[in-house]
């Protein structure tokens, strides 16, 4: 029986899993993909404490390898459903069941994709949902983003820097954000905006070759032939797994204040996956700096 089992492997999770440690508790980390979470696919980290500049990879690995080094165990498996016996708890993964006294929920979110025929088929043979990651693939090529938050205009002024073109397909007639980014991406000659339109189409066979775009009022339809497309569109959170036991808002996230705990007894949640203002690294980490903590409150409290 474990002491604390955390889900997921990101940036959460992992810090969660060092306060773990170092209360001598008995931690299992339980990774469905690989460690570090979305921060893996940033380019450049610039707002982290103590970093003037980092790689995503160069972070995450150095998390990962502190959390190896205080001996925790980490296994790469998918949590697919958590079940609450008051005394303990289970964890069900497509290989085990585990039982343990506490479980912190720590993950994150996903791209939203877009829901079309091909889309899975065509990433990364054209799609991406990663500029910073991806953007250099299509060096003086021709490229669309599609969005219009922040995450979009930041990732089109970049890419706008690499590519021979890039279109911005947006369903709203006007961007409502307040960016400097934007100004500076409308008096760029390389892009050009395509807005009260969405994307119905992603063509291709074996790699993406266009993109149909229909015009919302007209209903107008046109074919845009690029190399790549990307999908800045926002994120999903990831609860799927634990939606029966603890509860969420109706976008998914998990309900819980700032002391991290759920609505079930033992069970905290940190990091992008909970209902909050900000989602960012010093944030997820802070999430599992708390969870941890109170979860060996509980723990004491409970005297298990
Ligand atoms: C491209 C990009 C660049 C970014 N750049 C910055 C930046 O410069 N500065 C900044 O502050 N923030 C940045 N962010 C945001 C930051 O990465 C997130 O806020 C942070 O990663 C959230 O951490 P998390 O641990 O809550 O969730 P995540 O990072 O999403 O990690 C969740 C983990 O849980 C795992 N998981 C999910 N479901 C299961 C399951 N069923 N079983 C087991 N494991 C599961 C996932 O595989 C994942 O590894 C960036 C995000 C992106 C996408």
């Amino acid at each position: 029986m474990y002491d604390t089992i955390i889900i997921g492997a990101g940036p959460a999770g992992l810090t969660a899993a060092i306060y773990g440690k170092n209360a001598r508790k008995n931690i299992l980390v339980l990774e469905k993909e690989t460690y570090g979470g979305q921060i893996l696919k940033a380019d450049k980290i610039k707002n982290y404490p103590g970093f003037n500049e980092i790689s995503g990879y160069e972070f995450a690995t150095k998390l990962y390898n502190q959390v190896k080094e205080l001996g925790c165990e980490i296994n790469f498996e998918e949590v697919i459903e958590i079940k609450n016996n008051n005394e303990f708890k289970e964890i069900i993964t497509k290989k085990n069941t585990y039982k343990t006294k506490s479980i912190i929920i720590a993950t994150g979110a996903e791209n939203r994709k877009l829901g079309l025929p091909n889309e899975d088929e065509l990433l990364g043979k054209g799609i991406s949902y990663c500029a910073t990651c991806d953007g250099m693939l299509f060096k003086d090529k021709v490229v669309a983003i599609t969005g219009g938050g922040n995450t979009a205009i930041d990732d089109a002024l970049y890419l706008s820097n690499i590519v021979k073109k890039i279109y911005v397909i947006y369903r709203q007639k006007e961007f409502r954000i307040d960016s400097i980014n934007l100004d500076k991406l409308k008096n760029k000659d390389n892009v050009e905006f395509i807005l009260n339109s969405n994307i119905t189409m992603v063509n291709g066979n074996k790699i993406l070759e266009s993109v149909t775009v229909k015009e919302n009022d007209t209903n107008i339809e046109k074919v845009i032939n690029l190399d790549g497309l990307f999908i800045a569109i926002g994120h999903i959170p990831v609860s799927g797994m634990c939606k029966n036991i603890v509860q969420t808002d109706d976008k998914g996230y998990i309900i819980a204040g700032e002391e991290c705990k759920t609505n079930i007894d033992g069970i905290f949640v940190a990091g992008d996956i909970r209902v909050k203002g900000i989602r960012q690294l010093t944030t997820a980490c802070s999430d599992g700096t708390v969870a941890m903590l109170n979860a060996c409150k509980y723990l004491t409290q409970k005297k298990h």
